[in-house]
């Protein structure tokens, strides 16, 4: 099954990387580590539906 971390960079056709990423860092409201997806190339972060899960979840 293909990922998005198999898609190429939108920006610049470079591979991506799966990191994860303290909210604090993104700005966002997150429960915890947020999995973007990171050009290795030009290092330009692509959110996942995984890291849209985690910044929509609400703290409970
Ligand atoms: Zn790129």
């Amino acid at each position: 099954m293909t990922t998005e971390y198999d898609l190429p960079c939108a920006d610049c056709d470079g591979p991506l990387a799966r990191e994860t990423i303290p909210p604090e860092e993104l700005d966002v409201d997150a429960t915890g580590p947020v999995p973007v997806a990171t050009c290795k190339r030009c290092g330009s972060r692509h959110y996942p539906d995984e890291a849209l899960e985690v910044i929509g979840q609400e703290a409970s």
